[in-house]
């Protein structure tokens, strides 16, 4: 069965994110693990989560994605940026796990000039803080499209963050189809290239949820827009063909298309009806 969701709002509410995902059709859903460009999070009501955990069960979702802010940086030098992305990965790890969330995702960062190397060694000593080896959380590491000084456009950058941190088996990969082929990884006309590299060198185990996006910047562009599904450079086929992938099936797929609700429905049923 396909697992299938889009980023949703969690401005109302937890209950609220999971009523909508049942109203659009979907069957999983990831939201922010609180305010993506500031720095707060919302306590959330008991019977707001008793809510989000009903419908969840009833309507069986499948593995859910909390998304860390896009304001975090694990691998800054600046020790004001640094020890508030280690603060947020500590709370919110905590935070989503303590609400049996599956998965949660963070772009590992970027270096700002003190270089990758050192960069890596901040987000492992970063995820080090956050993860204690008791959590049943899977940390995923997001797949970048190299813009600016980001760290995560390679999957043996990937592979040393997780190499370095005392707790692998908690850490897995988020792959994003618009980042990966800005980054220059041609899924469009070698996709089993692509995945026999990941394969490789992390390991396609590791690989535990797809963002789904069309790009709308050129291949190897290293720029992060996204674009509706089929309306952009990557095209609607090849991004079918992810989905259709032997080797992915059963991955959940989460949209980050540029598309309220209904949209996303509508951009679901397309996906299903082509596939
Ligand atoms: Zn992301």
């Amino acid at each position: 069965m396909l697992i299938i969701g889009a980023h949703m709002s969690v401005a109302k509410g937890l209950d609220k994110a999971a009523q909508d995902t049942v109203n659009i059709n979907a069957n999983t859903m990831q939201f922010f693990s609180r305010n993506p460009r500031g720095s707060s999070f919302k306590i959330y009501s008991e019977k707001e989560i008793a809510k989000f955990q009903e419908l969840r069960k009833e309507y069986q979702f499948g593995p859910l994605l909390a998304h860390a802010p896009y304001t975090l940086n694990l691998a800054s030098a600046q020790e004001k940026i640094y020890d508030f992305a280690c603060m947020v990965m500590r709370e919110d790890v905590a935070r989503m796990d303590a609400l049996g969330i599956e998965y949660m995702v963070f772009h590992p960062g970027s270096h700002t000039g003190i270089g990758t190397e050192a960069g890596i060694q901040n987000i492992i000593h970063g995820l080090n803080q956050a993860i204690t080896g008791n959590e049943n959380i899977t940390i995923l590491l997001e797949t970048m499209s190299g813009k600016g000084s980001e760290i995560g456009v390679t999957f043996e950058e990937l592979k040393a963050i997780r190499d370095g941190v005392t707790h692998p088996e908690r850490i897995g990969v988020c792959l994003d189809t618009c980042h990966v082929f800005s980054a220059g990884y041609d899924i469009v006309n070698d996709l089993d290239g692509v995945l026999d590299e990941f394969d490789r060198i992390l390991g396609l185990d590791l690989l535990k949820a797809i963002h789904m996006n069309d790009s709308m910047m050129p291949f190897g562009a290293r720029k992060d827009r996204h674009a509706t599904i089929g309306d952009g450079e990557i095209g609607l086929e090849p991004l079918l063909n992810v989905m259709r992938h032997p080797k992915l099936q059963g991955l959940p797929i989460y949209l980050e298309t540029p598309l309220e609700d209904e949209g996303h429905k509508e951009e679901m049923k397309m996906i299903r009806e082509m596939l």
